[in-house]
């Protein structure tokens, strides 16, 4: 589940970016200013921040800046609400701090279309786009993995770990960086307790001989290679 948070002061704002939102199936938070923003991101960062520029007390371009000062949430993906009258010149140097901005009025497809692409672009397993790795398909929407058409059944740490993997296939990441993914980088858990999840879910794809795919890399962590597939399906 995709959550989005709008911070916003302006209610028939608000109302139209969560009707267009739950539409899309995104699950909406919403606050009118930044201060408690600020707060609900600290104890949940959503998957996406909608942010007026002007708010009452603290300005949406003040906590985006605080946002992308903190290891925690510099990657948070964030689009900016501007005004058009009072905001236009202001606007080039907005791209420091956010990944897009959208100017009011927009229209819902407009909305729709520039939150797909910067979820995409910044969290590929945060969006709803469906990912294949040869037999093996995962659909974040119902949470559901196929193998070869067949249900593939996984625990929810499992089938965030695969989520993650298959949406960037070719990299090698940490324990580290794969603890941060899947508990949060708040967690007090050890690096080995990766390697347990890891073995669940090479077991679980092993049942369809996949398991090859998810590569460990001596000395550096693990790698998703979607190739692997391949030659495990040629000597079927
Ligand atoms: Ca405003």
């Amino acid at each position: 589940m995709t959550t989005i948070l709008i911070v916003e002061d302006e209610p028939a704002i608000v109302e139209l970016l969560r009707v267009t939102l739950e539409a899309e199936r995104y699950t909406v938070r919403e606050t009118d200013s930044a201060e408690t923003a600020w707060q609900m991101i600290a104890e949940a960062p959503p998957d996406l921040l909608l942010l007026d520029w002007m708010l009452p007390g603290q300005s949406g371009l003040a906590l985006a800046k605080r946002l992308r000062q903190q290891t925690r949430t510099k990657a948070l993906p964030i689009i900016m609400v501007t005004a058009r009258a009072e905001e236009e010149d202001k606007v080039a140097g907005l791209e420091t701090w956010v990944d897009d901005y959208i100017t009011k009025p927009f229209s819902p497809r407009e909305l729709k279309a520039r939150i797909k692409a910067v979820l995409r672009r910044q969290t590929p397993e945060a969006s709803d786009v469906p990912l294949q790795a040869g037999l093996l398909a995962l659909d974040p929407v119902s949470h559901r993995v196929y193998c070869d058409g067949k249900l593939l059944t996984l625990g929810p740490l499992e089938f965030r770990l695969l989520h993650f993997f298959m949406a960037r296939p070719e990299r090698v990441f940490t324990r580290t960086q794969l603890l941060d993914t899947v508990w949060g980088d708040d967690a007090d858990i050890e690096e080995r307790t990766v390697d347990v999840l890891v073995r669940r879910l090479r077991q679980a794809l092993a049942t369809h001989r996949l398991d090859a795919m998810l590569e460990t890399v001596r000395g550096s962590g693990y790698r998703w290679n979607p190739e692997k597939q391949n030659d495990i399906t040629a000597t079927v």
